[in-house]
């Protein structure tokens, strides 16, 4: 065996949780070493050629606030930037960009290997080294395939779908982590040995059409916005060109076709047994779950610029080659389509994430930090909101500092939702961010991710100097117009006079409030108080969505203070869940089943939402109430 001794953190794996946790270790630095199965498939998108969405667009937010890397990737890589939700509050709107699959991997390698304190090389990782000393167990290196040993001090394990991958097309399975690569089975078998609480999982993808062979001339085309919003709070504006993506959908035919073969899937032939992403099902799994539905919506997404491949979004599928031509070839547009890649589904092991600390460093074995994939969750955007934490804080115990580790609270980040989920309720199935999950959504939002998060990763050691000045300079700006729009106030009268109406209750108006009402529109309000021309178009928008927002943020505070200070109520044994209105019937069963004793254990049932606990503390005091008059 040889052996070296250089590093303090070793991150295992390099996609979307691997590549963010080596940059955030560096950056807070720790000499660092990424070690991953193929150099040039760092930054790979195994999926699906986007980033972010609904929940997903927040956590890219968040990452950029930390100074991670996706949003400036993604940047610098879209090819399709739309803000989802748009006609919607600004807490749900959320910000997505389709990729160029090669400029987005290309980006990502270029800003790891700008990294300072950043070694990455390639190697298959097939055993943990880990010491025991009298009080526990605790990392001390990796050993690779090749019998080569490294000691470092920290580890972080991002293997994403590797672990004892398994993929399935039809009747035929293989072992793989992806297609055309092979799984990480040693390292999957020093895990099983080792007792951690392993289960299985899997996910699919859809086939990748020949661009020439589709007729794009029948569907409905859709543009990205007009002005493009960038991820990254550093970035002013999107230079890459725009493309649009066309609208297609399934038929009778075409769910005909699936039903009459579906037992030749995996899915349906016992083949896989592992749970799915429920939210984002296969073309055969929506087909059997959602009957009543006649056709499903398939958005054909290119793959690049210069890309000849169609990425056909909503039909992903296990089904045997031969089917997945018939079904596809029965959808209007793709009557000729050539099937380049296959679909498919691929199981892997995932660890129980209830076995991890919310640092997200195993429980176990003191100095080994799991992110990603490997957690259970599903999607780039958990994935590397994971592994930024688990690198701030491998650096942390890498580097031997003492200070507490970073843990993000649900209070202020949608990380903080999403790791609080994990490690306190664990997931069945691969576990994707919502908008719903979170209590304190008002107040997330993905304009605001920077104020929220940049001081925290300053005061933690991951933000580099040119975003601490940029943000410096961002918050002493906004401060000043928020205190300006706070000072100009007008009268009713006064106001009348611009053409704004306004109640007559001589009660002075502030330009802040103002802003925030739909009926007064920003060309009368310049005009009213012309010192706002000073204001930037981003900070004017920002002061009305905070301004709009303030009456729901006070009620979202008392909403959560109520419940705060009832969540040790008891629930009666006898309740009745079903007939709860507002409960959907997912929890209502859950909470059928499980029974919980009080509010507080309600919150650990997997799936919970704040909604649902509110509307079932409200059920139960009005109950109380009934039964006392
Ligand atoms: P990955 O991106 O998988 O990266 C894992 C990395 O670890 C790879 O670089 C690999 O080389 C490396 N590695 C593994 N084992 C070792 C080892 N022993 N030594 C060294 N390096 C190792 N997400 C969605 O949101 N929606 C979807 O519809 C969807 N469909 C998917 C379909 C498929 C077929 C696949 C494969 C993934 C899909 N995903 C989907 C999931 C998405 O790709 C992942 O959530 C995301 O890539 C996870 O990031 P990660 O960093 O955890 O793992």
């Amino acid at each position: 065996m040889r052996s070296t001794l250089a590093f303090e953190v070793v991150v295992v794996g390099g996609g979307h949780a691997g590549s963010e946790a080596a940059a955030a270790a560096a950056r807070s630095g720790a000499k660092t070493l990424l070690l991953t199965l193929d150099l040039d498939k760092i930054g790979v998108m195994s999926c699906n050629p986007a980033i972010g969405g609904l929940g997903k667009g927040h956590l890219v937010r968040e990452i950029d606030a930390l100074d991670g890397i996706m949003g400036r990737a993604i940047d610098q890589a879209g090819i399709q930037f739309r803000m989802l939700n748009r006609s919607r509050g600004p807490a749900v709107q959320g910000p997505r960009a389709q990729a160029d699959r090669t400029l987005y991997r290309q980006a990502i390698q270029q800003l790891l290997a700008e990294q300072p304190n950043l070694t990455i090389r390639q190697g298959e990782v097939a055993k943990l080294l880990i010491e025991k000393t009298r009080a526990q167990e605790r990392i001390c290196g990796i050993a690779t395939s090749t019998e080569e040993q490294i000691f470092c001090k920290s580890v972080v394990l991002t293997t994403g779908t590797f672990l004892g991958g398994i993929i399935h097309i039809g009747e035929r399975s293989f072992p793989a982590g992806r297609i055309g690569e092979k799984p990480s089975n040693a390292l999957a078998q020093f895990l099983k040995e080792r007792d951690f609480p392993l289960g299985r999982l899997k996910t699919g993808t859809p086939p990748r059409l020949l661009k020439s062979s589709v007729d794009f001339s029948r569907l409905e085309e859709q543009h990205a916005d007009d002005h493009p919003v960038p991820f990254s709070f550093l970035n002013e504006r999107i230079t890459v060109p725009q493309v649009p993506c066309h609208i297609t959908w399934s038929n009778a035919r075409t769910h005909a076709i699936i039903e009459e073969h579906h037992k030749s899937s995996p899915i349906f032939s016992g083949n896989i047994t592992s749970r799915g992403p429920r939210y984002c099902p296969s073309i055969e799994d929506k087909i059997f779950r959602f009957a009543d539905k006649s056709r499903h919506q398939i958005f054909l997404e290119p793959e690049g610029l210069d890309s000849d491949l169609i990425y056909p979004n909503g039909i992903s599928t296990a089904l045997p080659e031969e089917v997945q031509r018939q079904f596809v070839q029965s959808v209007e547009g793709l009557e000729q389509a050539t099937i380049v890649k296959a679909g498919y589904a691929v199981e892997y092991d995932y660890v129980d994430p209830r076995s991890l600390c919310p640092s997200l460093e195993t429980r176990c074995v003191r100095g080994l930090f799991l992110a990603g994939q490997i957690n259970g969750t599903t999607g780039y955007e958990e994935a590397a909101a994971q592994g930024l934490v688990a690198g701030v804080n491998a650096a942390k115990h890498g580097t031997c500092q003492n200070a507490s580790p970073f843990v993000p609270q649900r209070t202020e980040s949608y990380t903080g939702v999403m790791i609080d989920d994990l490690t306190r309720r664990g997931t069945a199935e691969p576990y994707r961010m919502f908008t719903s999950r979170a209590e304190y959504r008002l107040s997330l939002r993905a304009d605001n991710a920077d104020e929220r998060l940049t001081p925290l990763g300053m005061e933690q050691g991951c933000v580099s100097s040119t975003r601490a000045v940029a943000y410096g300079k961002k918050a002493q700006r906004l401060c000043e117009a928020r205190e300006l729009a706070h000072n100009l106030r007008a009268s009713p009268s006064a106001l009348r006079l611009q053409g704004i109406e306004v109640k007559k209750d001589g009660v002075e108006r502030s330009a802040f409030t103002l802003l925030g009402l739909e009926s007064v529109s920003l060309s009368k309000l310049l005009s009213c108080f012309r010192q706002l021309d000073r204001l930037t178009t981003e900070d004017l928008s920002r002061l009305a969505v905070e301004s709009r927002y303030k009456g729901y943020l006070e009620r979202q505070a008392r909403d959560m203070a109520f419940y705060e200070k009832e969540r040790s109520m008891l629930l009666p044994a006898s309740l009745c869940y079903e007939k709860i209105d507002g409960l959907s019937n997912e929890l209502s069963t859950k909470l059928d089943e499980q029974r919980p004793a009080s509010l507080n254990d309600a919150s650990d049932i997997e799936g919970m939402t704040p909604a649902a606990l509110l509307t079932l503390l409200r059920y139960v005091k009005t109950l109380a109430l009934q039964d006392a008059s």
